[in-house]
C-alpha cells in the first residue's frame, strides 16, 4: 500500500517535470527561436522534449570552475574563430569588395575579419586559451570547386529554348554563376559547419563579420550615416523555414544539445564588450526575420543564419560598424594604408578595437580573475 502510493508520488513528480520541460520548449520556441510563426503547425514540444542532450563541450560554469588558482585567465578553452567569407579574388563573387575611388584601398569583408582574427588568436593563446582558425588564407575551406557543383547549378534553370549562341551563352554563364556561388558561399559554410562539428569540436565558435548597409539609390553612391553593432545567435525561424525537414531537424538538436543558454550568456557578454570597445549603438531589424531576446543586451539578436544553424556547439556572430558608412569606412581607409606602408598601427585602428573586443567579450564569459 505505503509502496503504491510512492510510486504514485514518484510518477507525479516525473510528469510535473516533464510538464515543466514541456511548456519551458514552448516558451523558447515563442520567444526565441519561431517568434513571428505558428509553430504548433510544425512542432510538438513534448516530442521535443524526449530528446536527450548531447554535446562535447563545455559551458563557461565548468571551464571556470575547474581552473585552478594561478593558471591564465582563459586556460581550459578551447574556442574557434571562424573569419566570416574568403576575400581575395572570390571577395568580387561574394558581393563583399568595393571602394569609393580608385585611389582608395579595396574593402574586402573576408581579409579584414581573417586580420581581426589572426590579432585576436595570438592574444587569447597569450591568455591561455586553445584557438582553432577555420581558416588563415584568403583562399576556400570547402575542397570541392565550382565544377562540382555544376550539376546541381543546371538544375535550376531550365534549358534554353532556343538554340541561337547567344541563348546558349547566357544559360551557361547563369549556370557558372550559380556554382560558383554554390561552391564558395553555401557549400563552403555547409564544409565550415563540418569542420567544426566533426573535427575542431570547440567549447564555442565565434564568426567575425564586419557589416554593410544597403546602398541608396543616389548615383554617385554615397556613404551612409548610420553606423552600429550587433551580435547574432540561432533562432528566429519564419514558417517557410519551419516547413523544411531539414530545418526542423537543426531547430530541434540546437533547442536540445545544451547550446542555447550558452549563446544567450555568450552573445550577451560579446554584445557588451563590441558596444563598449567602438561605442556604436545597437543595430536595429524591422522585419519578421530577427527577433531581440528579452533581459539581455540591446546588441543581442537571434536570426536562422545557415552556419549558426548548421554548428552544434554554441555559437556567435558579431557584426560590428557599417564597412559602408562616414565614420566607419575612413577608419578601415586608414587601417588599409598604414599596413600597405608597413607603419605602426595607431591605437585606434579599427581592426585592432574589433580584436580587442573579442578578447574581452571572451574574458567577460570565460575569463577568470586578472593575475
Ligand atoms: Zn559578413
Amino acid at each position: 500500500m505505503y509502496r503504491s502510493r510512492w510510486s504514485c508520488a514518484f510518477f507525479l513528480l516525473i510528469g510535473h517535470l516533464a510538464c515543466a520541460e514541456v511548456t519551458s520548449i514552448a516558451a523558447e520556441l515563442s520567444a526565441r527561436y519561431s517568434p513571428f510563426a505558428d509553430w504548433a503547425s510544425f512542432l510538438d514540444p513534448a516530442a521535443i522534449a524526449k530528446n536527450q542532450p548531447t554535446g562535447w563541450w563545455q559551458s563557461p560554469e565548468i571551464i571556470k570552475g575547474a581552473r585552478s588558482e594561478g593558471k591564465l585567465r582563459l586556460s581550459g578553452l578551447h574556442i574557434a574563430l571562424e573569419p566570416g567569407h574568403i576575400g581575395g579574388a572570390w571577395a568580387e563573387w561574394e558581393g563583399r569588395n568595393f571602394r569609393m575611388a580608385e585611389d582608395d584601398y579595396w574593402v574586402r569583408e573576408g581579409e579584414l575579419v581573417l586580420e581581426v582574427a589572426l590579432r585576436a588568436a595570438a592574444i587569447l593563446e597569450r591568455l591561455g586559451a586553445e584557438v582553432s582558425l577555420l581558416r588563415t588564407s584568403s583562399h576556400p575551406v570547402n575542397p570541392k570547386k565550382p565544377a562540382d557543383y555544376w550539376d546541381a547549378a543546371a538544375k535550376e534553370f531550365a534549358a534554353p529554348s532556343q538554340v541561337s549562341l547567344s541563348a546558349q551563352f547566357s544559360h551557361a554563364l547563369a549556370v557558372r554563376d550559380q556554382a560558383i556561388r554554390m561552391a564558395i558561399i553555401t557549400g563552403e559554410l555547409a564544409e565550415r559547419a563540418r569542420l567544426v562539428n566533426e573535427s575542431i569540436r570547440p567549447d564555442a565558435l565565434i564568426s567575425l563579420h564586419i557589416n554593410a548597409a544597403p546602398w541608396s539609390e543616389v548615383q554617385p553612391r554615397q556613404l551612409v550615416d548610420s553606423d552600429h553593432a550587433h551580435v547574432l545567435i540561432f533562432g528566429c525561424l519564419l514558417a517557410s523555414e519551419l516547413a523544411v525537414t531539414r530545418q526542423r531537424e537543426r531547430l530541434i538538436e540546437k533547442m536540445t544539445n545544451g547550446s542555447g543558454p550558452i549563446e544567450v550568456y555568450l552573445g550577451d557578454a560579446m554584445g557588451e564588450a563590441l558596444a563598449d570597445a567602438t561605442g556604436l549603438p545597437p543595430s536595429d531589424y524591422s522585419g519578421d526575420n530577427a527577433v531581440r531576446l528579452e533581459g539581455t543586451s540591446a546588441y543581442l539578436w537571434a536570426r536562422n543564419l545557415m552556419l549558426l544553424r548548421l554548428v552544434d556547439c554554441p555559437a556567435v556572430m558579431l557584426e560590428p560598424y557599417i564597412a559602408n558608412s562616414r565614420t566607419s569606412y575612413p577608419r578601415i581607409q586608414e587601417a588599409l594604408r598604414a599596413r600597405a606602408h608597413h607603419e605602426p598601427l595607431p591605437e585606434e585602428d579599427i581592426l585592432i578595437e574589433y580584436a580587442d573586443a573579442v578578447v574581452q567579450g571572451l574574458l567577460r564569459a570565460y575569463g577568470g580573475e586578472p593575475r
